[in-house]
Parts: C-alpha cells; sequence; structure tokens
C-alpha cells in the first residue's frame, strides 16, 4: 500500500511539471525517408535514450506525431529540458508552411494549458550554441504570423 502511495504520488509530481519554455527544433534533414518520427526515435534509442528526445514531430505534410507524453522531461536542449516542452520541425532548408501552420495551433494550445506568453517561446539556438532551426528568430515568427 505504501508503495502504491508513493507511486501515486511520483505520477502527481510528474504530471504536475513545471513547463516555462516551448523549445523549436528541426531534423535537419530534409530526406523523405526521415520524415517520420519513428526514426528520429530510433536514432535516439541508438544513442542509449528511453524514447525519442522531443515531445512533438511535424512532418513535412503538417502532421503532427506525438513523441514523449508532455508529462516526462524531454532530451532535446540541454539545460532546459527539465520545464520545457520540445518540438521538432522535419526538414532542414525545406521547411514548409503546413508544418507552420501546425506548429502555430500546438504552441497556442500549449501557451493555453501551461498559461505561457510569447516570450516563453524559444528557438533551439537562442538557448545553445547550435544552428538549430536553421533560420532566425524573425523569420520564424513572420512563418507562423502568416498561419
Ligand atoms: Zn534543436
Amino acid at each position: 500500500m505504501r508503495f502504491m502511495c508513493w507511486l501515486k504520488n511520483l505520477f502527481k509530481k510528474e504530471r504536475k511539471r513545471n513547463i516555462e519554455r516551448i523549445i523549436i527544433h528541426y531534423s535537419a534533414s530534409d530526406r523523405p525517408e526521415h520524415d517520420d518520427i519513428s526514426v528520429i526515435r530510433r536514432w535516439h534509442l541508438d544513442k542509449g535514450w528511453r524514447d525519442v528526445g522531443y515531445h512533438y514531430f511535424i512532418k513535412k505534410d503538417g502532421a503532427l506525431q506525438v513523441g514523449r507524453p508532455e508529462h516526462m522531461i524531454g532530451a532535446h536542449c540541454k539545460g532546459s529540458n527539465r520545464t520545457s516542452i520540445g518540438i521538432c520541425l522535419s526538414g532542414k532548408n525545406d521547411l514548409r508552411n503546413a508544418q507552420f501552420k501546425t506548429v502555430a495551433n500546438l504552441i497556442d494550445k500549449l501557451k493555453k494549458k501551461y498559461g505561457l506568453k510569447n516570450n516563453n517561446v524559444f528557438l533551439h539556438k537562442e538557448l545553445r550554441n547550435t544552428r538549430c532551426p536553421g533560420m532566425t528568430k524573425q523569420e520564424f515568427i513572420e512563418r507562423i504570423d502568416l498561419q
């Protein structure tokens, strides 16, 4: 019984993960065979991770695929994983409007759910020394706003 209580509390605690950031990534590949979360999941499992590092993956056609459950800590941005949701856009040089439409909807939904504002949305490159997601914040905002 005690164990069940502990388990229940642990679960409750995880469900109440404090989200302060939404972090945007790209897969850095335009190859059609990489346009699916199952491929990214395999890459991450091969690194010895427990699951794909992102919470969401957005395919070229705009389809939203679910990765780690939101209550679980992701593996996508060192130093920020504990308090963030990671979203990955499939692509490198060829990111499409359908994807920006989906990410705009998802960001809206997450902002409402976690009480976040626009300044809680980050590109990976704003937090770490990386090119990810291959565009400036201005470009990202413009493409989101078009949707
Ligand atoms: Zn990234």
